[in-house]
């Protein structure tokens, strides 16, 4: 039976100083002054609209993504915190992460951050390599890493992550791994570790820079991961690793198919109400101008959709088959509301080929699953 999830608060921030030709998120240059205030304004109406999907429900987890939420002070910060606990119960312990770009912090500003009630930063380092990060169009240098890295310390902020990429134009094995020691050398809590692709519609799709093959990015992950492995760190999720006890809570609940409020300019939700017994995913208007233009009308949603069976089966394992841990069957039920039996023919087809292993009152992949995760996603496609 359906019953609710876990509930997070997700808040867009679109802007960066300029676009990388890499990204395919919805993150737009800034031309101009921030419209913080007007920003602001429209968040908090936002989410007033969606309160009625969550009445009464904590919140255990907020997430300022982006985009580069860092453009936005801490005083804008504040306000939408306080903003936020007058409209929602948001749990004392709650997570609350900021994304920074190094190049968008002022020194002491961490201070400011943590003042403001943010617990985790997750800050988008990249490489430590001048050279990469010139080619990836970064703003930053490796130098600016360093400086926020101090800002975070001198601010008493431990619980923090460091992106990086790897398989960068022109990257060597050795490379890769430099970046990771760099990484650890900073001493964070966490460590996110993507492989660079080309995504559909980004500069890079358009007029693609000599990237490593993929025996070549086989290595980098292989040997980054031995060395972070060794370094204390449980690889949780494909891309995330983390310190004992320091997992990302919010993402976690994505990946658990947890529930969330989205606001912000094309900022995604997804709320299960038992009541009803219906799921429903919720986009909001992605072009900032068309987002702040709802202010107007309260036209904050773009589409809502309500997911059918297959859709709650297939995004379930979707998102659960990123993470290491079991899957009990009971959490399948709880999250989608379909009976553990309708899983029968897909758990056969995935232990039949060697991903899965059914343990009765779970599933766990084996270590071919790991490693060919797409084919074992595939699986449970509609
Ligand atoms: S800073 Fe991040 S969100 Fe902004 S354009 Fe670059 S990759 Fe995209």
């Amino acid at each position: 039976m359906l019953s609710h999830q876990p509930l997070g608060l997700y808040v867009h921030m679109p802007w960066c100083v300029r676009k990388c030709p890499y990204c395919d998120f919805n993150s737009h240059a800034l031309k101009g002054d921030l419209p913080a205030q007007e920003y602001l304004e429209a968040l908090v109406l936002d989410l007033e609209q969606d309160l009625p999907l969550a009445w009464g429900r904590p919140v255990g987890s907020v997430y300022f993504g982006g985009g580069t939420p860092s453009l936005f002070s801490a005083d804008h910060i504040d306000t939408l915190l306080s903003r936020f606990r007058g409209l929602l119960h948001i749990s004392p312990d709650a997570e609350i992460t900021l994304e920074a770009n190094p190049g968008t912090i002022e020194r002491d500003s961490f201070s400011g951050y943590r003042q403001a009630g943010i617990t985790r930063v997750s800050l988008g380092a990249q490489s430590f390599d001048d050279d990469s990060l010139r080619r990836i169009g970064r703003i930053h240098a490796s130098d600016e890493i360093r400086q926020a890295v101090e800002s975070l310390h001198s601010a008493g902020m431990s619980n923090f992550n460091i992106d990086l990429m790897y398989g960068l134009p022109g990257q060597t094995v050795a490379k890769a791994v430099s970046d990771v020691e760099r990484g650890l050398a900073c001493g964070p809590a966490h460590v996110s570790h993507y492989n660079l692709t080309l995504e559909p519609n980004t500069v890079f799709a358009a007029d693609p820079p000599p990237l490593p093959d993929e025996e070549h990015c086989w290595e980098m992950q292989e040997a980054c991961g031995a060395l972070l492995a060794e370094a204390g760190f449980e690889n949780y999720e494909i891309s995330a690793w983390a310190r004992p006890g320091r997992t990302c809570r919010h993402n976690l609940n994505y990946w658990r198919f947890g529930d969330y409020l989205g606001i912000g300019a094309g900022a995604h939700g997804k709320l299960s109400l038992p009541g009803e017994d219906r799921i429903l995913r919720i986009a909001k208007q992605r072009h900032p101008r068309r987002y702040l233009a709802a202010r107007e009308d309260g036209s904050w949603r773009a589409d809502t959709r309500e997911l059918d069976a297959a859709e709650r089966l297939f995004e379930f394992f979707l998102n659960r088959l990123r993470l290491a841990e079991p899957v009990p069957k009971a959490a399948f039920s709880a999250a989608t509301g379909l009976p553990a039996e309708s899983l029968a023919p897909y758990v056969e087809t995935a232990v039949k080929r060697g991903l899965l292993e059914d343990r009765g009152d779970s599933l766990v992949q084996t270590d071919f699953g790991r490693r060919f995760n797409n084919d074992l996603q595939e699986v449970f496609l509609p």
